[in-house]
This record gives structure tokens, sequence and C-alpha cells, in this order.
């Protein structure tokens, strides 16, 4: 079963978020639980955190299709050691609201060498930081999501996830996210079928589906290559619908959460309906 949603806004609370998704026929969905531009957040209360859970138990949501993202300041292969302290004690803090909240996934990117190191070394740190992390915390997987590698920004050659992967002790509590967008700007072509089988394979090859944990269904603004992030609606972009079609037909990408970004939330509704009839036992899905 496919699982199809958006980035939704937790303005007013994260039980607000669980309301949004259910509003646009999201059956997955993803959010921020705190501002993701600052470092410092209240704590959660036990009423947001009852609130939450109660939403999530109406409307249908499961842990498991729920990914949240974490703050846009982290960097866990920071080069200044006290920023990547700082950067740690943040992300623990991401991991222990998660876990707060009853759920068990975290998205992130993976980190910036802000060309201060080189590669290697920063994907070490990375790997460093989630072990720190995770051993601080309880039942959430740190989800790596790839990147259009922007700027310094790692993360956007499937062997950089994987590297980070195998730098991490408890591989039962990592995963992947692939955002299109991210890995169209980065150089993995999805514009045809063929591009998609070739794509993928090579998903399977350096890293493996087994720790596929989410998707990011975006199209892209920004030409292939070409490293630049930009993201788009479905269909609008320079990536085009044949990738969402060709995942949504996919039964390796059963049971995850699928989120938009895209740019118009406007038009979420459509664009998860559209998804969901692409599915070849669409019927079923079908009400009446
Ligand atoms: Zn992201
Ligand atoms: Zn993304």
């Amino acid at each position: 079963m496919k699982y199809v949603g958006a980035h939704v806004s937790a303005s007013g609370g994260v039980d607000q978020a669980v309301i949004r998704a259910h509003e646009i026929g999201a059956t997955a969905f993803a959010l921020f639980t705190k501002n993701q531009r600052q470092w410092q957040a209240p704590p959660l209360t036990s009423a947001t955190i009852d609130s939450f859970r109660a939403a999530c138990e109406q409307y249908g949501y499961s842990p498991a299709h729920i990914l949240p993202h974490d703050s846009y300041l982290i960097n866990l292969g920071h080069p200044d050691d006290d920023a990547l302290q700082k950067s740690r004690s943040a992300f623990i803090d991401e991991l222990s609201r998660c876990q707060q909240l009853g759920l068990t996934l975290l998205n992130f990117h993976p980190g910036s060498h802000l060309r201060q190191i080189d590669e290697h070394p920063c994907l070490a740190r990375i790997a460093e930081s989630i072990n720190i992390a995770l051993a601080a915390t309880e039942g959430v997987t740190a989800v790596i999501e790839n990147t259009a590698g922007q700027g310094s920004n790692l993360g956007f050659r499937f062997e950089h996830l994987a590297e980070i992967i195998d730098g991490v002790e408890d591989k039962s509590r990592v995963g992947v996210c692939i955002d299109t967008c991210h890995a169209f700007a980065g150089g993995y072509d999805l514009r045809t079928e063929a591009d998609c089988v070739r794509t993928f394979a090579e998903l399977e090859r350096i890293v493996g589906f087994r720790y596929l944990r989410g998707m990011h269904l975006n199209d892209a603004k920004s030409e292939f290559n070409s490293r630049v992030d930009r993201h788009h609606s479905l269909g609008e972009g320079n990536i085009g619908k044949t990738v969402f079609r060709y995942i949504m037909r996919d039964d390796r990408f059963n049971g995850i959460p699928m989120i938009l970004e895209t740019i118009n939330p406007a038009i979420w509704a459509e664009e998860i309906a559209w998804l969901k009839s692409q599915q070849l036992d669409a019927s079923a899905d079908a009400p009446g």
C-alpha cells in the first residue's frame, strides 16, 4: 500500500498539522515539531503531546507514515567543534521531541563541510553525530535525506549516504529518504521510465532499498545536474510526471511516507488525488 501526503504547517500546534493532513486527503504527512529557523524551542507540553497523539489516532495516521523534518540550522558535519556540538545538542532535542510524540522517524539533511574540511572527514563527523544522538535517545530512526548538493552540502551522491550508514553503529535505526528534486539536481536522471529504472537500480546497488524510510515527491524548477535546489509542482517542472507514476506503481515504495514539498499548497489535495489514481490497483482506494 502507498502512503502519500505533504509537509503540512504545524502553526497553532503540532496537532493542527494532523488535521491539515486529513483535510487534503493525505495518508502520510511531514511536519516540523518546532520552528525550523530557530535553535531553541519551548519543550512540548503534555497537553500538546496528548492532543497530537489523539489526532493521529482519530484520523488514522500511524508513526510509520509520519516523517518529521529537523531544523535547517543543524549541520551534523560542521567543521568547527563548538558549532558541531551545538548542532548535535539540537539534533538530540529533535529526536527527543519525536520520541515524546510517539514518532519513529526523523528526516534530516546530512550536513555541509563549508569548504573547511574534505568530504570524507565530514561524512565521518555526520556518522559520529548520528551515533551520539541515537545513543542518547530511543525508538527513533535517523532518516538521512539526499540533497541537491547546493553549496557545500553533502548527500547529493548515493555514495555519501552509504558512507554515512557505514559509520553508524546501530543500522536498525538509520535510513534514507530520497527527494526526487534533489536527486535530479544532483545528477540522477528521472525524466523517462528508463532513467527511473537506472536511478533506482543505482540506489539499490549503493544504498539498498532496505534502508528506504521515506520519499519526497517534488518536481524541479532547477535543471538536471545543476546542484540547485528549487522544487516545483508535479508535472510543472523539468522532471515531469513519469517518475511519480513509476513510483506509485512500484512495490519497493510500499509502506513508507511519500511527501510532497511542492510549491503550491493550494493544489496539494489535487496532487495527492492524482498520485493515488496512478496506482495500478487505484480502484481499491476509490470510495464506494
Ligand atoms: Zn529536506
Ligand atoms: Zn526534501
